[in-house]
């Protein structure tokens, strides 16, 4: 049994950690977060201790480490808002624990780097949640991409809209130097889940870019993507909001939907279970993606030129 730890215990997300690391037969011994409604650790891990100052989070675990009774935390699990998972992943390796963190991994391609430098350093290592890449509906695409002729190109249309209140331009999610924005927060997943299908990236054009909607353009080895992602409720199509849905999500391969909406759950506990059994993604799996979004990030929108994708109309 492996003892983790978790930072970010209050957040939406903390709930799919504390289900996995119980469901691969863990314990979850410390938790830290500035906020402290926690209480669903009980659900989980009544006996966990709770922090919500670094200090005194960091003192317990170096104290856990520096024992040498079989007590140290194994792992440290991060939930914690995007722009800190950096200096989160770092101390988890400093404190002799592995780190399991949430996506995006980090803002910048070069935060990639000084990682490698520090697993290197320690003799820890970095596993992250690409939990798209377990999805049983894009390894079947995946399988299938990979069967055809190497120069066969698809043409995909991915849209995402996913409804978000007012509230998150006022979180830390609205923030772009802290979410990276739209692009970072939401479509890392699909950017990621494209070159694992696609292969390598060839191109990356933006069309659109503002704090709650984003779209452009990006050519794989094996496809060319129209993408479009939305917060913005009045982007769901008028005949799915009719019948009472706040959600759009649509990948088109070459014609075909790819069904990928249910499954979402237990991705999680797919994820833990394959970094413990040593098949887990480390650090470099991340970088195209981290690469994309940085370059998302800083492109500057074409407008409606070129090959857009019909959502921005
Ligand atoms: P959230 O805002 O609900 O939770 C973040 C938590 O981190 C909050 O409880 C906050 O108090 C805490 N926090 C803030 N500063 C901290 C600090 N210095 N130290 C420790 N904790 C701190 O956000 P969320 O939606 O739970 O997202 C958390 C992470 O999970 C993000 O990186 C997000 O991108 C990722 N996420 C992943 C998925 C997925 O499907 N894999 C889904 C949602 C969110």
């Amino acid at each position: 049994m492996k003892n983790f730890a978790l930072i970010g215990a209050a957040g939406y997300i903390a709930p799919r950690h504390m289900k996995a690391i119980k469901a691969t037969q863990n314990s979850l011994v410390a938790a830290l977060d500035p906020n402290d409604s926690v209480g669903i650790i009980d659900s989980y891990f009544p006996d966990a201790d709770f922090f919500t100052e670094f200090e005194r989070f960091d003192r317990h675990i170096d104290k856990k480490h520096r024992a040498h009774d079989g007590a140290s935390v194994d792992f440290i699990s991060i939930a914690s808002p995007n722009y800190l998972h950096d200096s989160h992943m770092r101390f988890a390796l400093r404190s002799g624990a592995d780190a399991v963190c949430e996506k995006p991994l980090v803002l910048n391609p070069w935060n990639i780097d000084g990682l490698l430098e520090l697993e290197k350093d320690t003799g820890q290592k970095v596993h992250t949640i690409l939990q798209l890449r377990l999805h049983p509906g894009i390894l079947a695409l995946r399988d299938k991409v990979n069967a055809q002729p190497g120069d066969h190109k698809h043409d995909v249309d991915l849209t995402y809209i996913t409804s978000r209140g007012h509230w998150y331009l006022q979180s830390w999610k609205g923030d772009e130097k802290k979410s990276g924005g739209i692009a970072t927060n939401i479509g890392v997943h699909f950017y990621d889940m494209l070159q694992f299908v696609f292969g390598q990236l060839q191109s990356n054009v933006v069309h659109y870019s503002a704090p709650t909607k984003a779209a452009g353009y990006l050519e794989y080895a094996k496809a060319r993507v129209r993408w479009f992602l939305s917060l913005d409720v009045n982007d769901v199509p008028e005949d799915v909001r009719a019948a009472g849905q706040r959600t759009f999500r649509s990948i088109n391969v070459s014609g075909d939907e790819i069904e990928f909406s249910g499954g979402f759950t237990d991705l999680h506990t797919r994820s833990y279970e394959e970094i413990l059994a040593g098949n887990g993604f480390g650090l470099e799996a991340n970088r195209v993606a981290i690469e994309t979004v940085a370059d998302i990030r800083t492109a500057s929108p074409q407008g409606r030129n070129g090959d857009y994708h019909p959502f921005l109309g």
